[in-house]
């Protein structure tokens, strides 16, 4: 059985091509019938390959009723392992019918032109799945070398030489389009994870994993819209670092962008899942969106944030407020109506009396 990289699910044939399987089974005995009835005048088939074309045709159409009923679902569940059962069967049936055929208009070429125009449609059909070309293709061609070989007494070279052939040209066939689907289904995958690549590229930041900027503004507006109808407020927390500049200057930059991803880790780890979004914002400023019953709330946010980043002990020997890595926090709350420009500019305004104020400290 192959499993099909893009979707995950067991792949076994598609339900197209083996509703069109059995139509051709279906079409192909009526096409006996009528090839015989029009041949022979108004004789008739022989009883057993009438009744023969019978069982292939009932078992084809019950088959095709029940699959265009569970069309969506034949690559899983209770169809998926009786499939190779059906299959089997079906291939059973034409062998017995080829194997009397052959006995009764002893005409062995013709047996060997309509096996190949059965097995031709099966090989389209299950070129995915070699057990189940195998499970029908077997009976026909044995019932085929049966008859020459052991109920005729005569083994016939050319004939041989034909069945050979006609394997060859099956199997290649199969790999042939085994190799296409693979290869569109290999590009289905890498296109897949292509697009997962680009949205993640849309819509985080490369450096910290944290939301990026462009996300913000999705993120805002789909707080605002959570907020009607409930008491809830949303708050908006930017931070910055202290003396960054300075913390690249004496560890480098490399260093530098280390300590922006724990530091964003360290946000990360002081929110709340449900009603919390972290972003960077810029260069080594990032931006809490958060919805609140009230500003205590968000003030123990802004607590764990400095609490979290100060057990990160960050060694920063070109601060002047401390020995470690510290942050400043401007808290702004959105009221109605106002646009996430003007949110963003009141935060700042308190970020910016943070640092003022001696920075590694939070304002409201
Ligand atoms: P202040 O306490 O007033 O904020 O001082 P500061 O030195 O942190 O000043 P500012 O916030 O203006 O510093 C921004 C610095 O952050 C400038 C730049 O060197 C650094 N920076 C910005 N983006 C990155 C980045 O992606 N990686 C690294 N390593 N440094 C960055
Ligand atoms: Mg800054
Ligand atoms: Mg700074």
């Amino acid at each position: 059985m192959d499993i099909n990289h893009s979707t995950g699910e067991n792949v076994i044939t598609s339900t197209k091509g083996y509703m069109w399987f059995l139509s051709l089974n279906i079409i192909f005995c009526a096409w006996l019938f009528l090839r015989d009835t029009h041949h022979n005048g108004l004789e008739s088939l022989p009883l057993v390959l009438q009744i023969l074309c019978g069982c292939i045709m009932s078992l084809s159409l019950i088959n095709l009723i029940v699959t265009v009923n569970i069309k969506k679902n034949i690559n899983e569940g209770f169809y998926h392992k009786i499939l190779p059962a059906i299959v089997l069967v079906l291939g059973l049936l034409w062998a017995v019918l080829f194997f009397n055929f052959t006995l009764y208009y002893q005409s062995p070429l013709i047996t060997l032109m309509m096996t190949i125009m059965v097995l031709l449609p099966a090989t389209i059909t299950f070129f995915i799945s070699g057990r189940l070309l195998f499970l029908f293709s077997t009976p026909l061609v044995l019932s085929l070398l049966y008859v020459e070989i052991f109920l005729k007494h005569n083994f016939s070279l050319p004939q041989f030489i034909g069945a050979i052939i006609m394997l060859l040209v099956i199997y290649s066939a199969r790999y042939i389009l085994l190799e296409w689907y693979q290869r569109v289904q290999r590009s289905e995958y890498e296109k897949n994870i292509l697009i997962k690549k680009l949205v993640q590229q849309a819509h985080y930041d490369a450096l910290t994993g944290l939301f990026n900027r462009l996300s913000l503004t999705r993120f805002f507006e789909e707080c605002v819209s959570s907020l009607s109808g409930n008491k809830k407020k949303l708050f908006m927390i930017v931070m910055d670092i202290d003396f960054f500049k300075q913390y690249n200057d004496v560890y480098g930059h490399v260093a530098g962008d280390k300590c922006l991803i724990k530091v964003s880790q360290c946000i990360e780890k002081s929110l709340r899942k449900e009603s919390d979004s972290a972003f960077r914002f810029g260069g080594e400023e990032f931006v809490v969106l958060t919805v609140c019953d009230d500003i205590s709330q968000v003030k123990a946010i802004s607590h764990r944030i400095q609490q979290n980043i100060a057990h990160a002990h960050i060694l920063h020997k070109g601060s002047d407020v401390s020995s470690v890595l510290t942050i400043s926090q401007g808290i702004a709350q959105w009221q109605e109506g106002m646009a996430l420009e003007a949110l963003v500019e009141q935060a700042d305004q308190q970020l910016y009396k943070a640092k003022k104020n001696g920075r590694n400290r939070v304002c409201f």
